[in-house]
């Protein structure tokens, strides 16, 4: 006999599970920041709100609530895709493309999706 197959089926863990990782995640570096400034802004003369790191390659950047958004811009120049905070006391991390905040706290490789 013959069984019909739902289209895409065997989605298994779709639903009720853990939210999957995304990709970039898994290629994001545990990276520390060499300075804690916003380098860009420093060159203008600005100052900037919060501080984020590129995971990808280590550059400095400010936040969102930051006059000149640096970290953001990063991203746009240069698609790398993920950030972390670096603030004290905060471990969170940001995917840009999946736009999936992540718990860092145990590193990149024990990463939890915060929603
Ligand atoms: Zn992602
Ligand atoms: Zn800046
Ligand atoms: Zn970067």
């Amino acid at each position: 006999m013959h069984w019909s197959k739902e289209p895409g089926g065997g989605a298994a863990n779709a639903q009720g599970g853990d939210v999957e990782i995304c990709e970039h995640l898994r290629e994001a570096k545990d990276l520390q920041p060499s300075e804690r400034v916003c380098e860009e802004c420093i060159k203008i003369g600005d100052s900037w709100v919060h501080l984020r790191i590129c995971l990808t390659c280590g550059h400095v950047g400010c936040c969102d609530a930051s006059k000149n958004k640096h970290a953001t811009k990063h991203f746009h120049r240069t698609q790398h895709p993920m950030i972390r905070s670096i603030e004290p006391g905060e471990s969170w991390g940001w995917c840009y493309v999946d736009e999936i905040t992540y718990d860092l706290s145990r590193g990149t490789q024990h990463a939890r999706v915060l929603g």
